[in-house]
């Protein structure tokens, strides 16, 4: 490899380039392992697996600390729950008061980038490669083609993604594109599992733009970017996840800009993943915005309602979690958007029903998922309701209050029923009132029985599915 730091990065103030600062990683570093220590004694073991394990320190700053989450609504639960706890730990420890802030973002880890810039000579073996370094980041085992659920959303991505994982080079650079917590990730570790599996030795380096950026940084800093570029010597497989984050960061860029040209030439394969595609990301550089285009760029939409309810049900499969049908379609119709916070859900779920040690139902659900559900569930009223299903099975609204008994309009009524259950806060009689005044024991009924036919009948769970989709969207 003949890439280099640019002369841009060289002249650059070490602790500020690209607007990053270093703290004094080592002591928060510590201070955050015996923070989370002494955590696990004064919660449960399950919350502490819940809520506090996943976090990780991203900066301390100050007065401020950054810890990541995996997502946004654990976000909220641990700020709501740990926030005081987490600074008066922080405060036990290091004898610093501390305001708690979130970032939700995959976990970039700081030990990582001590052990990749930090040796000299103590990770080399005998012929002066450092091999040790590029298994310093694994793959999540998780992150397989077969565990990945396909529909219409993500099926051109995955044929891609595995077609490069066949034919090395074929597509070079992979570039996988789309919103968070959509499969990015999941799709480009796949390629690496793949190709470990068909090419016994393959050197693959996987690591986030964001550990490019701050290893980069590091290296400067501790004058060792030779350091930094054994760190990609060797490999014939280079991935870098979320290279939207390297955006504006001039020095990185250009250093990004050698290390991928120099292994293109070489022949080896790079994969990439960014929220955008290249020629939409902003504040990327002509020149690389041009190379990162040149081999394929595949989209990885949201999925559709169908694909996250296989998606949950598989994932509930692999937890062991028994997830009702009517629960996994709460989840699927009202959590659109990202996987991530999908899968999100349902750990928050696993995690109630192991404590409780009770059967998942439905208003358990809403409860324990109030917070993510109650946007949707606040906005949609039983006329709304009333009124989208007559029209969706051309019924007149007026037949949701009328007396009529006939087929054709008992079951959209039932429908439209069990749907203000489901979306509203309405109580049983509250809402037989609002169908003509029926009694509460109809409504009842009526909820149980859709309930029942969502269980057999395929049909209906599209129309309901279908119709909650209509009346949460927003
Ligand atoms: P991204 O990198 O696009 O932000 P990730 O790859 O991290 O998203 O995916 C978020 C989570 O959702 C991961 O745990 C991943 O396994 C899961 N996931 C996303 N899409 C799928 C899918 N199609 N099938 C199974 N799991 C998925
Ligand atoms: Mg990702």
């Amino acid at each position: 490899m003949t890439t280099g730091p640019s002369h841009l990065a060289q002249m650059m103030p070490p602790t500020m380039m690209d607007g990053v600062l270093l703290g004094d990683g080592i002591d928060s570093a510590a201070a955050w392992t015996a923070t989370k220590a002494l955590l696990e004694r004064d919660v449960t073991p399950a919350d502490f697996a819940a809520w506090l394990q996943p976090l990780e320190l991203v900066r301390h700053e100050g007065t401020e600390l950054i810890l990541s989450v995996p997502t946004t609504f654990m976000q909220d639960w641990v700020q709501k729950h740990y926030r005081e706890k987490l600074a008066e730990a922080w405060l036990a420890v290091s004898g610093q008061t501390v305001i708690v802030n979130f970032d939700v973002a995959p976990a970039w880890r700081p030990e990582e980038l001590v052990k990749a810039v930090k040796p000299k000579n103590e990770n080399k073996n005998e012929s002066g490669q450092s091999a040790d370094w590029l298994a310093g980041n694994p793959l999540d085992p998780r992150y397989t083609f077969a565990s990945f659920v396909t529909g219409q959303s993500n099926q051109f991505a995955f044929a891609a993604a595995q077609r490069v994982a066949d034919e090395m080079g074929a597509f070079n650079p992979f570039f996988l594109h789309g919103g968070v917590g959509l499969g990015k990730t999941h799709l480009m570790q796949a390629i690496g599992w793949s190709l470990k599996a068909k090419r016994p030795g393959v050197r693959i380096q996987y690591l986030s733009a964001e550990q490019f950026l701050y290893t980069f940084i590091r290296a400067i800093r501790e004058k060792n970017t030779l350091g930094f570029k054994e760190l990609f010597r060797n490999v014939d497989v280079l991935m870098i996840d979320d290279i939207q984050f390297i955006a504006g960061k001039e020095a990185t860029q250009e250093e990004f800009f050698h290390t991928f040209n120099s292994l293109v030439a070489a022949g080896k394969q790079v994969i990439l993943t960014a929220d955008k595609s290249p020629h939409e990301l902003a504040n990327i550089e002509d020149r690389l915005r041009s190379r990162l285009g040149s081999g394929l760029a595949v989209e990885v939409h949201a999925p559709e309602v169908e694909t996250r309810q296989a998606i949950l049900e598989q994932k509930a499969a692999a937890m062991g979690l028994d997830l009702p049908h009517d629960v996994t379609t709460l989840l699927a119709t009202n959590i659109a958007s990202n996987v991530r916070e999908l899968e999100g859900a349902l750990n928050r779920l696993g995690a109630f029903a192991k404590l409780t040690g009770q059967p998942l139902t439905i208003a358990f659900a809403k409860e324990q998922l109030r917070d993510l559900l109650r946007v949707q569930v606040r906005v949609v009223g039983v006329e709304d309701i009333q009124k989208q299903v007559a029209e969706y099975f051309k019924i007149r609204v007026a037949d949701m209050h009328a007396p009529r008994r006939d087929r054709a309009v008992a079951r959209p009524r039932q429908v439209a029923m069990y749907l203000c259950k489901q979306l509203t806060t309405r109580s049983y009689p509250d809402i037989g009132r609002a169908f003509g005044g029926r009694d509460h024991t109809t409504v009842m009924h009526a909820c149980q029985q859709i309930q029942n036919l969502l269980e057999r009948d395929p049909q209906l769970v599209e129309h309901v599915n279908l119709l909650q989709q209509m009346l949460t969207a927003r």
